[in-house]
């Protein structure tokens, strides 16, 4: 059998200094750091604050104050009234060049920044620098790929058409009006540009509601925003719990769309609420994907690309490899090439030079990986890595081992999402039963075909039951391409990322007008 001499590694830190500005931004000259509501700062009516700590350290970095109901009033009624204006100056009038260009300068403002924003992803998140850097492009790409839509989208009056005698009816496409974005943690500055850019362009004013364990770039874009000079009240930012904050935002019929992005539980429970009330929403949810493997891959050089995948920010990344099927006859050469690699990982801080696994997000996470270990093993999965704690020394994180486990088609020992460095793989008899096996999951986000038969690989990629199909290729989004998810990973709307999000972001009515009768 072949063997690729390509080196593929994971994704990896270089050394990371963190500058004073982030710390500086942080510590707030002693203060908490407030929700940003109309332009100001927030201390909030609960007078609650929490602290968002550095995952790989426990380090503090900042202590926020949380928002309840009276902020996330407050934020609806000062978002209204910039989405409104006063005769005709609202964010709803601006013009779309108008609004590209303040767009624009805030793009420059986070390019200036970039280190502070790198920080906050390396720091509060918890990633290695060659992935962070590689989201922070993002502000600029989505930016730009959504400014081209809103001038290429026709808002307001579509062409007229006669509907019954002397009755004419067109289309009237507008922004919602106060909508909603709650992020989760994984990639915060990603995560708030997909949602905030689009809706923004649309002509609605946000809510930003970032993840408790990564709130401080949104506060830090919200501040950016307003020295590019955004009309205060358009970009607000809610920091809190999701059970607090989060479903406050649910519970208000004054926010017209939320744009969820996070677990399909909470997303479910989420749209429960908004239902009650008329809110629509769109949910972009978990994921458990899957590889397959054909018996024309070379075993070796497909078990590294796939490993990459299954690590990609250990592994707490939505639509990433957890779930693998491989030809029967390539099964072993795969499995050992996948234990080497996951094997190989350098486990350290994340802003060690080197380090390829770092710490997990929380305890919380920390606690359920390390159960979901022990159930897989329970499941009948017969462990490879068998995954529990690991130790960095000096520093008292959330770190764990990677877990690989083999498996069977009759044993479905992997039935849920689980955020680490995380596999299965599982030999199969045919491409056929690997699809079958792949499509029987509810989750449906990603899934990937390893073959050099690309026609072969693109005939089975249609066939899986996922918003994302790939040949020879995983974790892949490119703008004017939508990234949704279908069963239990995705909800309505056109998913991220293409045209049908920033439609997602409008409405449109039917307007008819008759002659006057008589
Ligand atoms: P959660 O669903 O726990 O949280 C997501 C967001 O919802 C957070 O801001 C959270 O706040 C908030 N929230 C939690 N409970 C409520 C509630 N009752 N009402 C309103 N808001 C609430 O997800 P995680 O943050 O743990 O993120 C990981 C999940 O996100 C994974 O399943 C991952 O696959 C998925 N994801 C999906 C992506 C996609 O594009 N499909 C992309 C990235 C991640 P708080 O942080 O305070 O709990």
């Amino acid at each position: 059998m072949a063997t690729a001499s390509i080196d593929i590694q994971a994704f990896t830190a270089t050394t990371f200094t963190t500058p004073d500005k982030f710390s500086q931004f942080c510590s707030n000259g002693g203060a908490p750091l407030g929700g940003i509501i109309g332009g100001k700062s927030v201390s909030g009516s609960m007078n609650a604050t929490f602290q968002t700590t550095d995952p790989g350290s426990q380090e503090v970095l900042a202590t926020i104050c949380e928002m309840g109901e009276a902020e996330v009033a407050l934020a609806v009624e000062t978002a209204h009234k910039a989405f409104i204006g006063d005769n005709g100056n609202g964010w709803k009038d601006v013009l779309v060049e108008k609004r590209i260009a303040l767009v624009n300068k805030l793009v420059e403002l986070c390019g200036r920044d970039r280190d502070i924003l790198l920080a906050c992803e390396i720091r509060d998140g918890g990633k290695v620098s060659e992935l962070a850097t590689g989201d922070f492009t993002q502000i600029r790409e989505c930016a730009e790929y959504f400014s081209g839509v809103a001038r290429r989208i026709a808002m307001g009056e579509g062409p007229e058409r006669s509907v019954a005698p002397r009755v004419k009816g067109f289309t009237y496409r507008e922004p919602w009006g106060v909508v909603a974005g709650i992020i989760p943690w994984n990639y915060p500055i990603v995560l708030t540009s997909w949602f905030m850019f689009p809706a923004l362009l649309a002509g609605n004013t946000v809510l930003i509601k970032p993840a408790e364990d990564t709130p401080i770039s949104a506060l830090y874009i919200a501040k950016l925003a307003a020295e590019a000079g955004f009309p205060p009240g358009v970009i607000n930012v809610l920091p809190g719990r999701g059970e607090i904050t989060g479903q406050c935002i649910a519970k208000h019929p004054g926010v017209r769309y939320i744009s969820f992005t996070g677990s399909p539980g909470v997303g479910q429970a989420i749209l429960r609420t908004c239902d009650r009330h008329g809110t629509r929403m769109k949910r972009e949810m978990g994921g458990n994907g899957s590889a397959i493997v054909l018996s024309d891959a070379d075993p070796e050089l497909v078990a590294r690309m796939v490993g990459r995948y299954v690590n990609q920010h250990y592994g707490q990344t939505c639509c990433t490899v957890h779930r693998v099927f491989v030809d029967r006859k390539i099964a072993d050469p795969f499995i050992d090439a996948q234990r080497s690699f996951l094997e190989g990982l350098k486990i350290g801080y994340q802003t060690d030079e080197g380090t390829q696994l770092g710490s997990v997000i929380n305890s919380t996470q920390h606690h359920r990986i390390l159960q979901a270990q022990k159930e897989t093993a329970a499941r009948g999965g017969q462990a490879i890595l068998s995954g529990g704690v690991a130790e960095v020394s000096g520093k008292d994180g959330f770190y764990l081992k990677p877990a690989l486990y083999r498996t069977s088609p009759e044993v479905d020992c992997n039935p849920q999402e689980v955020f680490h460095t995380f596999a299965t793989v599982c030999p199969v008899d045919s491409a056929e039963e690997a699809l079958q096996l792949a499509n029987r999951s509810p989750y449906g986000l990603g899934a990937s075909v390893w073959t050099q038969d690309i026609e072969r690989g693109v005939a089975l990629a249609k066939k899986f039951r996922d918003g994302t199909g790939q040949v020879n290729c995983h974790n892949s989004i490119a703008y004017g391409l939508p990234y949704g998810g279908q069963g239990i990973s995705g909800g309505p709307g056109g998913g991220v990322n293409c045209e049908d999000t920033f439609l997602d972001y409008t409405q449109v009515k039917a307007v008819y007008v008759a002659d006057y009768p008589g």
